[in-house]
């Protein structure tokens, strides 16, 4: 079985090494004997969702989610298919955005979202930054008791995201901002979608949860998605590092 890994948007929405993500999904892969392709796409450029196992979108600034909202919006019929048919998504804070319903700018003008996700972002004054660890929600993401229960990363966006009733959030955040700044929680998944606003890159730094990602994209493909442990010490160690020392110091 090879795995279809497909990055949209590389060359505009690539912030604080989100690339990352793909060179970790297709690496753990590698380490297992999965095969993987990995498509990159980007404006002009077409490809068939629904023939895609993960899809990737990283984030940008506002001045990229301008000037790609024309070109995503075209490929709606086929995304919101793919998706609505399992598709695995990982979308980081522009890309995420761009999901949503639409990103309200400081300066009042709206980018339009492609609504796939029931959430909506306002532009505010001040920017979250900085390092975020996140306690998952077992229910949400459906994790055995076993694995980490953190999501350890970086914020840095201006845009707060609201969820619609009826989504929950990846988990809720103990160190930094997560989706608003307001209500803790952070991300959010919907389907086999899922929305976040950590960078760092991401997967590297959670290698449980690029797994949970691989685990249900196989699933999706009728297999039992039953992944072979990893050496994920060194990643495990540097993710309680970071859990310990933002826990104690902020
Ligand atoms: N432009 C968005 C914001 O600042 C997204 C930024 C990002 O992707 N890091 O809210």
């Amino acid at each position: 079985m090879k795995l279809s890994i497909c990055h949209l948007y590389p060359d505009l929405l690539d912030l604080y090494g989100d690339r990352g993500n793909i060179l970790a999904l297709e690496a753990r892969c590698r380490w297992r004997g999965i095969d993987t392709e990995i498509r990159r796409v980007s404006l002009g450029e077409d490809l068939d969702f629904t023939r895609a196992d993960i899809l990737f979108i990283g984030g940008g600034s506002d001045r990229e989610q301008g000037i790609l909202v024309e070109d995503l919006m075209r490929r709606e019929d086929n995304l919101g298919k793919a998706i609505d048919n399992g598709l695995v998504v990982l979308s980081i804070c522009g890309g995420y955005q761009m999901l949503g319903k639409y990103y309200q700018m400081m300066n009042g003008q709206r980018i339009e979202g492609l609504g796939i996700l029931d959430v909506w972002t306002i532009g505010g004054e001040k920017r979250l930054i900085g390092n975020v660890v996140v306690n998952l929600d077992e229910e949400t993401l459906g994790i055995p008791s076993s694995k980490i229960k953190s999501l350890v990363g970086f914020e840095n966006h201006s845009g707060k995201t609201y969820l619609g009733e009826g989504l929950s959030p990846l988990g809720k955040v103990l160190s930094g901002h997560g989706n608003n700044g307001e209500d803790s929680g952070e991300g959010v998944r919907y389907l086999n979608v899922f929305g976040t606003y950590l960078h760092g890159p991401l997967l590297p730094k959670n290698p449980h949860f690029a797994d949970l990602l691989l685990e249900l994209a196989l699933k999706r493909r009728g297999d039992d998605g039953y992944l072979n442990d990893l050496d994920d010490h060194l990643e495990v160690l540097a993710h309680q590092a970071m859990v310990t020392r933002l826990l104690k110091h902020g």
